[in-house]
């Protein structure tokens, strides 16, 4: 029976594994070597504007992460449209993706699919036949996992074009792949959970405010409110079963706990798990990593006339306003958003920064006569796993050999691509799998219980 929690790694997984086991009256300890909290989910000063290193969206369905939102008192701050709505920019003007009408889900695509300019009626037809097909894809199917999502979906007679214009637009921006690399078990997830489930599952929401502002300062507030004690900029360099419980050694010393939840990237998860709890994890690092690059680019004027939009036929993938978020006054701030970043993760920040501020020229033409006052690049090379094919069999659950030892991070076996839902849902299944003595009463108010 266990009291004392050390929780190493302060991103949504590591926060919300927090959260659960003070809820459930632990005594928990947070222990991050960045100086600030929120992993991943960060953000920088740049000449007074407070810039987020990767734009980051989430849908109506990531109920966990809205959950922890709420639990955070920030939800105002993360609004999620009425209506699934995506305007989608190429060079010879716009079009819509949306949800139509009120129709039970799949219906609620069909006019939605059969609209979609881009793709000839044919293809369109022919699409929504693939989302339909998609209701046979088991994502926890080792067969499911086996495949390309590209592979699949010429087998289900999709052209280049859709491939290209339809199903890479989304997959590449959920899976950070582009369909002919990500697993065919990762993209049903995310094409059956959206688009096959709740009829509004697919809204998208974006943080209206810096994420630091969102994720990292209110979680600091909260989890020091419950009596967590959170230690920034403290590296944990290793973890040794000790009894019935562990001592966790850092640069600093060293620290007791009757148990431990290791919520690092799946790389110095593998360094720091203790042999005794998962004898194999050195293969961890078989899942790889993919890349996203940002491209911040600051106009005189507003050049963009929606708050996000996707596009076609160009290196820019998906482009966000984010001059309110920032709490600019005039002029206009966009981010592009270059998932899979393979092709310019290493390219000079000059080269990047044009290739991107003239691609957003031949999207928009107001940008070709305003004035870019500012242009930087953000680039995460490590920003997900790779999320191929194969990648199943090496995701860990959140139990290990050592019963008070559990395992969290996007990159666990969550059911979830690599993203926020999938970080916070891997923090509350650590924590629930540890046996926490209840010594103190559970607060009547646990965070993440009874979710979808
Ligand atoms: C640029 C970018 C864009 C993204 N866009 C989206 C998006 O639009 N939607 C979406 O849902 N997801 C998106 N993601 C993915 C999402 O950010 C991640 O899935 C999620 O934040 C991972 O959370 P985590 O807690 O599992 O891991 P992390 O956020 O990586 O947290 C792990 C923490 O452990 C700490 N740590 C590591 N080693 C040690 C140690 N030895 N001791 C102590 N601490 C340690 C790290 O410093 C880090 O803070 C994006 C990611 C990036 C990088």
């Amino acid at each position: 029976m266990s009291d004392s929690v050390v929780v190493v790694g302060g991103g949504l997984a590591g926060i919300a594994a927090a959260l659960r086991l003070a809820d459930r009256g632990a005594q928990v300890t947070l222990l991050e070597t960045r100086s600030h909290l929120g992993g991943a989910t960060y953000s920088l000063l740049r000449d007074g504007v407070v810039a987020d290193t990767g734009q980051h969206v989430f849908l109506r369905c990531y109920h966990a992460y809205r959950a922890l939102l709420e639990r955070l008192g920030v939800s105002r701050h993360a609004p999620v449209q009425d209506h699934f709505a995506i305007p989608v920019l190429h060079a010879r003007g716009l079009s819509w993706l949306y949800r139509a009408g009120r129709a039970p889900a799949p219906l609620h695509l069909t006019r939605s699919l059969l609209g979609y300019s881009p793709l000839s009626p044919r293809e369109r037809i022919s699409a929504g036949r693939a989302v339909l097909a998609l209701r046979d894809v088991d994502p926890a199917d080792p067969h499911s996992d086996a495949l390309t999502f590209g592979s699949w979906l010429r087998r289900r007679h999709q052209s280049a074009r859709s491939i290209d214009r339809l199903w890479g637009l989304i997959a590449v921006a959920a899976l950070n792949l582009p369909p002919d690399k990500a697993s065919l078990a990762l993209a049903a997830q995310v094409f059956r959970t959206a688009f096959l489930g709740e009829r509004d599952a697919a809204d998208i929401g974006v943080p209206a405010v810096p994420l630091r502002y969102l994720h990292a300062e209110p979680a600091g507030r909260l989890l020091e409110r419950l009596g967590v004690a959170v230690h920034t900029g403290t590296k944990v360099m290793a973890i040794e079963p000790n009894g019935d419980g562990f001592v966790l050694r850092t640069r600093d010393g060293t620290l007791s706990a009757d148990a431990v939840v290791v919520a690092v990237p799946h790389p110095a998860a593998a360094r720091l798990v203790p042999p005794q709890a998962v004898p194999d994890r050195e293969r961890w690092t078989r899942l790889g990593s993919a890349p996203i690059v940002n491209v911040h680019l600051r106009y005189n004027r507003k050049v963009l006339g929606f708050r996000y939009a996707a596009a076609l036929d160009s290196p820019v993938q998906w482009i966000f306003d984010r001059t309110r978020a920032a709490g600019l006054e005039h002029g206009q701030y966009l981010v592009v958003s270059v998932s899979a970043a393979h092709g310019c993760i290493d390219a000079p920040a000059e080269e990047v920064r044009r290739t991107y501020s003239e691609a957003v020229d031949e999207l928009l033409p107001g940008a070709r006569t305003a004035r870019l006052e500012d242009s930087f690049v953000t680039r995460e090379p490590h920003a997900t796993f790779h999320q191929g094919p194969g990648t199943a069999e090496l995701r860990p659950p959140a139990r290990t050999l050592l019963p008070n030892l559990a395992l969290a991070g996007a990159w666990t076996a969550t059911g979830w691509p690599d993203t926020m839902e999938g970080a916070v849902r891997s923090g509350l299944q650590a924590a629930d799998v540890l046996d926490i003595s209840r010594a103190r009463p559970p607060r009547l108010r646990t965070f993440g219980e009874a979710l979808p």
